[in-house]
């Protein structure tokens, strides 16, 4: 490791160790490592296909069936994917009292399998389906199974309504208790991290901005650069796991003596 990227290690486990109300705030990058491609990566599904708006699905049968056509393409690598390094970490850095939660714009439920408590999903999740007129829910590999059958669109076995993943699309509203509490932990937070985004999705991307505003150090662990790099107080660019791994390890060895 090179020496100003240990000193920034040391710094970001020195921050973590002072704080009890860190917030992580994560994004596609963080799965990478766990083998889901993030939103714009070359090869990435969202290189080959442009979303479907909200409304387009709602209203047009041709959407939904892009829309199905997308999911059946992405979901095998949410399916297949386990916990990583990065994942891991935050959930022992909660468990020892210094993070207060994860926002999380992901739609992979790895926090949650890692063991993070305090997940708010502002994005929703794409590991539960379900009817938007009766609610009925359906297990994703049974409907991944329906598509790869031959299904083009779902619709609900029930009462035969439109069935959606329970991810937040373009076009459609944040869930407003998931959204209003993250602006809160923002508000209330002293060391805000922001892992494996390019904070151009707004308006998730503005929660970094809300949480310097009020006063948190700002870090950011990404590979490549981002709109808010010149804001931060820290910016690491590598790996999510390796340096949250390090950090880990010097706040470990900070303990032992
Ligand atoms: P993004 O794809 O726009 O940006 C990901 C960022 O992570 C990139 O800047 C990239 O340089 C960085 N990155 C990738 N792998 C990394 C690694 N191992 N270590 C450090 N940095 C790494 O992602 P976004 O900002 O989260 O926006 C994409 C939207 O798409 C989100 O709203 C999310 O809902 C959705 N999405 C979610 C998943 C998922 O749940 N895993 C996957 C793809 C897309």
């Amino acid at each position: 490791m090179n020496a100003i990227l240990d000193e920034h290690i040391r710094t970001l486990a020195a921050w973590l160790k002072e704080t009890t109300r860190g917030v992580a705030f994560s994004g596609a990058g963080i799965s990478t490592e766990s083998g889901i491609p993030d939103f714009r990566s070359p090869g990435g599904v969202w290189s080959r296909h442009q979303p479907v708006m909200y409304q387009d699905f709602l209203t047009d049968p041709a959407e939904r069936r892009r829309y199905w056509q997308i999911r059946k393409e992405s979901i095998p690598s949410f399916l297949s994917a386990e916990p990583n390094a990065g994942h891991l970490a935050l959930a022992k850095l909660e468990d020892q009292g210094h993070l207060a939660a994860v926002v999380t714009q992901n739609i992979d439920e790895l926090h949650q399998r890692a063991g993070s408590r305090r997940v708010l999903e502002v994005h929703g999740t794409a590991m539960k389906v379900h009817c938007l007129e009766c609610d009925k829910r359906f297990p994703c590999e049974a409907i991944q199974d329906r598509l790869e059958a031959g299904e083009e669109d779902i619709c609900c076995d029930d009462c035969g309504g439109i069935v959606k993943s329970m991810t937040v699309s373009f076009g459609q509203q944040l869930p407003a208790a998931v959204w209003m509490e993250s602006e809160q932990l923002c508000r209330q937070c002293d060391l805000f991290m922001a892992l494996g985004s390019s904070l151009v999705v707004y308006p998730a991307a503005g929660l970094p901005e809300t949480a310097k505003r009020r006063g948190a150090k700002l870090v950011i662990v990404n590979r490549d650069s981002t709109p808010l790099d010149d804001l931060a107080d820290l910016v690491i660019h590598g790996s999510i796991g390796e340096t949250l791994s390090a950090v880990l390890k010097v706040m470990g060895q900070a303990d032992s003596r």
